[in-house]
């Protein structure tokens, strides 16, 4: 933002803040304007520049400074700090839209909309006009009164209806799903667009593919194989919500090894997923629900080494120090240089940015565009939380329902909700959708499996297997009975 709003009228004033706390500020709102019916976008950039299914940015009046009432910068341009008044790095996912996310907990606070370029006789060049800012939804302080998701856009890009599908109604009133933006043609409940093997490069079966925007993260996901069974975890909130359950039953003592899917069955083929609306997922993306897969380690490969991801805690580059260190006293030491390389390279993963968002607890992320991509705790290194909202969709939908079994039951740690109204409209949707489930006629997973390349009727995607479904919903009665 360069200048202090020009509209005239009262504004109100909501604190924006990430979850590190690096960048806080406050976003303007024209007072007689709320609250305002926004849109969630669904879009290919959206959902694969920020880790989230859907993607919840709330257009501005105004940015000001969380201290001072003058206009935050997100650069040195016109401000008197020369880096700006946060520390916020810009990613273009368009020739019309920046997007702007926090350098260390890459939190994606700013949307810049640049407008379209002027046009006509003596236009200067570079002009633009139409732009607007948005702020992201789940960073503000408080959504009450201020925004309300109102309707679904860019559903189209899901080819399955992605989160719409899971997320139909608020407050009783159903949200429309516009095809493109705004007013489009409006889908159906149930719409998908999968034609199997025709869009997608990566027909395969055997391989799930995941990218971020920019694609300098790009890895897959492999059926559960026998290393799958070796991680040991507690059970997640999804299953046992933690205010509730005890915690000898949280432990898992019996080791059930519940992110495989069907639960317990001979041959697992899918792994446990469930949107969560913590308050870390939250601050650290800027969307209140965050999406997961719970996938072990050994079966995320990245594409770049042919290797299992790698993500142990990012250390200080000790020899690097060191040897700049050496430098800057105009010593040298040559034996230094390969023992840099050969300590770096096998260590982490690169292109992560990790976040550490708690003890224990860990955050990675695409240090280019900022993409939320794992989550992972010390307690349980070896599975990790996958953002589902970089799969690609062409594959087998945007929730990849061939491959993840998603919890229709709860929103993982639903009671932390900035908008209650959210997760409680999800849980009713998700409900229908598990009811819908119960009513159609299921297809064994086995026929199911051999949608890419083959003439498999395209309402396999919509069915869900019934015994998994069953199955947790069974366990889940009986644990929070
Ligand atoms: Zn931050
Ligand atoms: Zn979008
Ligand atoms: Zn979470
Ligand atoms: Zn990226």
């Amino acid at each position: 933002m360069t200048s202090r709003p020009v509209t005239p009228g009262p504004i109100t004033y909501v604190k924006v803040a990430c979850h590190c706390g690096l960048n806080e500020f406050r976003a303007g709102f024209l007072t007689d304007q709320l609250p305002i019916s926004n849109d969630l976008c669904h879009c290919n950039a959206c959902r694969h520049s920020s880790g989230q299914m859907a993607v919840y940015h709330v257009s501005v009046a105004s940015l000001i400074c969380s201290d001072t009432d003058e206009a935050f910068h997100v650069d040195g341009d016109g401000c008197k700090s020369p880096g700006g008044d946060g520390d916020l790095i810009a990613y273009r996912t368009s020739d019309d839209a920046v997007r702007y996310f926090c350098s260390i907990c890459s939190a994606q606070l700013l949307f810049h909309y640049l407008g379209k370029p002027k046009e006509g006789e003596g236009s200067e060049k570079g002009k633009r006009e139409g732009g607007f800012w948005c702020v992201a939804a789940g960073a503000l302080e408080r959504t009450e009164g201020i925004v309300k998701v109102g309707y679904h856009i860019w559903v189209e890009d899901t080819l399955d209806g992605g989160l719409a599908e899971h997320f139909r109604t608020v407050d009783g009133v159903d949200l429309p799903r516009y095809r493109g933006g705004a007013k489009t043609e409006q889908l159906p409940l149930g719409w998908h667009d999968l034609t199997p093997s025709s869009k997608s490069l990566n027909g395969s079966d055997d391989a799930l593919y995941f990218a971020c925007h920019c694609r300098t993260l790009q890895f897959k996901v492999t059926r559960p194989n026998a290393q799958s069974y070796l991680p040991h975890s507690a059970f997640p909130d999804l299953m046992h919500p933690y205010d509730t359950t005890h915690l000898a039953k949280v432990r898992n003592s019996g080791d059930v090894k519940w992110w495989l899917r069907p639960l317990e069955a001979e041959h697992p083929a899918k792994y446990f997923s469930g949107h969560c609306a913590c308050e870390y997922c939250r601050l650290t993306s800027g969307f209140e629900i965050q999406s997961w897969a719970y996938v072990p380690r050994g079966n995320i490969i990245v594409e770049s080494t042919g290797k299992s991801l790698a993500l142990q805690e990012a250390q200080k580059d000790e020899v690097e120090e060191v040897k700049e260190a050496l430098e800057r006293l105009g010593m040298r030491d040559d034996d230094l240089t390969p023992k840099a390389e050969e300590a770096t390279m096998e260590d982490r993963t690169k292109g992560l940015r990790q976040y550490i968002s708690g003890p224990g607890r860990y955050r990675e992320s695409c240090q280019n565009c900022g993409a939320t991509a794992f989550a992972w705790q010390a307690g349980r290194p070896d599975l990790i939380c996958v953002a589902v909202a970089l799969v690609d969709e062409a594959q087998a939908g945007s929730r990849a329902e061939t491959w993840f079994d998603w919890c229709l039951t709860r929103v993982s740690f639903m009671e932390q909700a900035l908008s209650p109204k959210t997760v409680e409209g999800m849980v009713v949707s998700m409900k229908a959708v598990e009811l819908e489930g119960r009513e159609e006629q299921k297809i064994p997973l086995e026929e199911a499996k051999g949608l890419n390349g083959s003439a498999v009727p395209l309402s396999t995607f919509t069915v869900k297997g019934k015994d998994t479904v069953q199955e947790v919903v069974a366990l889940v009665d009986e644990l929070t009975a």
